[in-house]
């Protein structure tokens, strides 16, 4: 006899994986506009209050700016009415951990999955895997710790168990009064990708989501293709992430400085320099970039920026962007030019 469907534990992962990232784009949905609203590039407006004459522009949109006890107010409100969407995250990321714990078992062996349940119960010769009972959720902990080489941290197993006892604990995460805190759930998925897919890159296999997106099968993708969409989304890790976080992350020190990777630039036709999609570090000899998104290595000339506001000493040395800088993206004048 045969069992059909055996799962394949590179697959699970890749669904715990997709789970992730659905979690990851809700909780970024909502921090955003709680960090624009405290820099100040949305302006928070009161609803609950009529606006006079005077508050309103010519068009009728509201100009007045709040009280700080209004805007705490609409902050509280904002996050209130978050609330179910955060419930939802965190229900996406309790089944990505499952899921993802069930991959670390399957990778020693997919029968793993079956322990303790009842042999009675086991489908019929021929049987199809999926009809199996597979383990519960309070002992993958315990399964993966016995089978696997690589333990999970005491950390996570308490965090797990928090968030798999439900929702009602959730809020005891964050801060929020008797709310879950976004901040908090976004601190959950750090530690998760770090805990449970280390050796996986979290900018590749984000776009590899965006690229496998069932959109893109109908969208013509030349212009908002999944190099656009990764720029964006590392714009709003970068707002979003402590400078702890993102090194872990991304794998990028704390110090490091950032460059343009022209050939992203190129490929999403982003122009909007000096913004916090910067993902390009100095190779450790000094002399070549590294994007850490494409992966592209490319030679830099280590000349000062001719824009003295730039102040950037790493110019572009090869490709279509020789002689452009990797801060501001001028074009740097020729020597001749230059000493004329
Ligand atoms: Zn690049
Ligand atoms: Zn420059």
């Amino acid at each position: 006899m045969a069992i059909e469907n055996v799962p394949d534990a590179r697959e699970i992962e890749q669904t715990a994986i997709r789970l992730y990232f659905t979690a990851w784009e809700h909780v970024t949905d909502i921090i955003i506009p709680l960090l624009e609203s405290h820099s100040g590039s949305i302006q928070l407006i009161d609803r609950t209050l009529t606006p006079t004459k005077d508050e309103m522009d010519f068009d009728g949109s509201i100009i007045s700016v709040i009280t700080e006890a209004e805007a705490e107010a609409v902050l509280k409100q904002y996050i209130a009415r978050a609330q179910p969407d955060l419930h939802l995250c965190y229900a996406l990321i309790q089944q990505s951990q499952e899921i993802a714990l069930k991959a670390r078992i399957c990778a020693v062996s997919p029968f793993l999955l079956l322990l303790g349940s009842e042999v009675k119960s086991w489908a019929k010769p021929n049987g199809d895997f999926t009809d199996f009972r597979t383990l519960d959720a309070v002992d993958l902990i315990r399964v993966v710790n016995a089978v696997c080489s690589k333990p999970v941290s005491e950390q996570f197993a308490t965090k797990f168990d928090i968030i798999r006892r439900g929702r009602n604990k959730i809020q005891h995460l964050g801060s929020f009064k008797d709310a879950i805190d976004p901040i908090a759930a976004l601190d959950v998925l750090v530690e998760q990708w770090l805990e449970l897919f280390p050796d996986r890159s979290w900018l590749q296999e984000f776009k590899g989501i965006i690229i496998d997106h069932h959109i893109s099968t109908i969208v013509d993708d030349s212009d908002f293709g999944e190099v656009w969409s990764m720029l964006g989304n590392i714009e709003r890790a970068n707002l979003m992430l402590t400078d702890r976080q993102r090194r872990r992350l991304f794998g990028i020190s704390d110090k490091a400085r950032l460059f343009d990777c022209f050939y992203c630039r190129h490929e999403s036709k982003w122009d909007d320099r000096g913004n916090d999609s910067r993902i390009a570090t100095l190779e450790p000899n000094g002399n070549i970039v590294h994007c850490h998104l494409c992966l592209e290595n490319t030679k830099v000339s280590r000349i000062r920026c001719f824009d003295p506001e730039c102040g950037c000493d790493v110019i572009y040395a090869e490709g279509d962007y020789e002689g452009e800088c990797a801060v501001c993206g001028e074009p740097q004048p020729l020597a001749s030019e230059a000493s004329a």
